[in-house]
């Protein structure tokens, strides 16, 4: 199986891609070549390699071209850096006929790059424990890597034509008024799904890196190996089928808020009859990655966060300062209901009743605002949990997505009619 090196021309240095100049480059002597040029440096290796019978998986021994040295890898990593010569070592015979990706984006944002977003990202984060972030010592290891992922595409046709109605309560005089409109919804026409990705690597950690998204795929480009020289390459280890899903629960998701969002004030209820999904069909990409492992001195335990290697956007679990998070939600919270009660004070409105509510009403936001940091520290929050979604949004940036719509009034009518009693 081959293995491979980039070699410089000039100077015998590793030929690697570099993600501030978009091409590839040697370190050494600062030869700049482009795609073609860099296919033509290979250097292989000739030494057969070996597929170790180990208990836990299997792990694959290789040669590096450079220095001879055996590197022994996990079954699915395809580029690596030599542990001796430090060569970057592409192993591109793991990507022949069904494993070859298609599609790849290269990386755009370089180590320092991806460094300096993490850094400002954690200074943003001010539920941090102090001795959580010093200085950027405490990062163990950073690695760029190609992460493998499906990406899907398909069509949805939608057909809703469906009436509904709404209620709602009025107060005409000593009356109270209920009434119900009546409406129809008619909702025809296409929505696209592009290139919502699915992580395609067991191994990993899902929610870390899907976090990331979004990516723009107006620059992906077709899959060469050498755009994986100098970083860290996994390739797929999980088949298109085992995704379908999860795919299907994304594609609904989405196709629901489309439909939702073309709707104002009336709604009816959308449901996954209502759509149609087509023949989808999968590219296999290589999507760029950071991988930081962040060791916290204090608490003494690991922390792993992740940078998207193509706009810089950064996510990973927080650990919180409850202590200061609780007492800035309380120094949040009750000027607010100091104010509130003033005000219900000087208007005369301050009793027994007006003050509970407004204290459950403080209570109820302060627990809210709690909550909302928790979620957001531990990646729990929504953008989190629907990140397929959101990126096939962010895919389909443009305004029309559903062809025909048409909301029809059938008319307005009383249903229940009260007497207010007066003290
Ligand atoms: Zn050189
Ligand atoms: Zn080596």
């Amino acid at each position: 199986m081959a293995t491979v090196i980039y070699k410089c021309k000039n100077c015998g240095g590793p030929v690697k891609y570099s993600a501030t100049l978009g091409k590839f480059n040697c370190e050494y002597c600062n030869t700049v070549y482009s795609e073609d040029e860099v296919k033509a440096l290979t250097l292989l290796s000739e030494r057969e390699d070996v597929v170790v019978d180990a208990v836990n998986g299997d792990y694959v021994e290789y040669h590096c071209p450079s220095c001879g040295a055996n590197i022994v890898t996990d079954e699915t990593t395809v580029a690596t850096n030599c542990y001796y010569c430090n060569n970057p070592i592409v192993m591109s015979g793991k990507l022949e006929s069904s494993q070859m990706p298609t599609k790849v984006i290269p990386f755009r944002v370089d180590k320092k790059k991806a460094l300096e977003s993490f850094e400002s990202w954690i200074k943003t984060k001010k539920f941090v424990p102090k001795s959580f972030f010093n200085d950027k010592q405490e990062i163990e290891e950073i690695n760029g890597v190609y992460f493998p992922y499906w990406l899907y595409n398909t069509n949805v046709l939608v057909d809703i034509d469906r009436e509904g109605s709404r209620t709602y309560t009025r107060t005409e005089g000593d009356y109270r008024v209920t009434y119900r409109k009546d409406f129809r919804i008619v909702r025809k026409g296409d929505i696209d799904v592009k290139n919502l990705p699915k992580l395609a690597l067991a191994k990993s950690n899902k929610v870390l890196v899907e976090s990331v998204y979004p990516f723009d795929f107006n620059n992906a480009i077709n899959f060469d190996s050498s755009y994986l020289s100098g970083f860290v390459a996994e390739k797929k280890d999980i088949e298109k089928e085992a995704l379908m899903n999860s795919i299907e629960d994304d594609v609904y998701k989405y196709s629901t808020k489309v439909v939702r969002d073309s709707m104002t004030g009336e709604s009816v209820n959308v449901v996954n009859n209502d759509f149609t999904v087509g023949q989808g069909s999968f590219e296999y990409a290589m999507l760029p990655v950071w991988a930081i492992s962040y060791n916290d001195k204090d608490s003494n335990k690991h922390f792993f966060f992740s940078v998207n290697g193509q706009t810089g956007k950064v996510v990973g679990k927080l650990p919180i300062d409850n202590a200061k998070l609780y007492l800035s939600g309380l120094m949040a919270i009750l000027p607010l209901f100091l104010i509130i009660n003033a005000i219900l004070y000087f208007t005369g409105n301050l009793q027994t009743g007006t003050f509970l509510i407004a204290l459950v009403g403080s209570i109820i936001a302060y627990l809210l605002y709690v909550h909302k940091v928790h979620s957001d520290y531990n990646m729990t929050s929504s953008g989190v949990v629907n990140r397929g979604v959101n990126q096939i949004d962010f895919n389909n940036n443009y305004a029309e997505k559903i062809e025909y719509c048409k909301d029809i009034d059938l008319g307005t009518r009383v249903i229940s009619r009260s007497r207010i009693e007066r003290k």
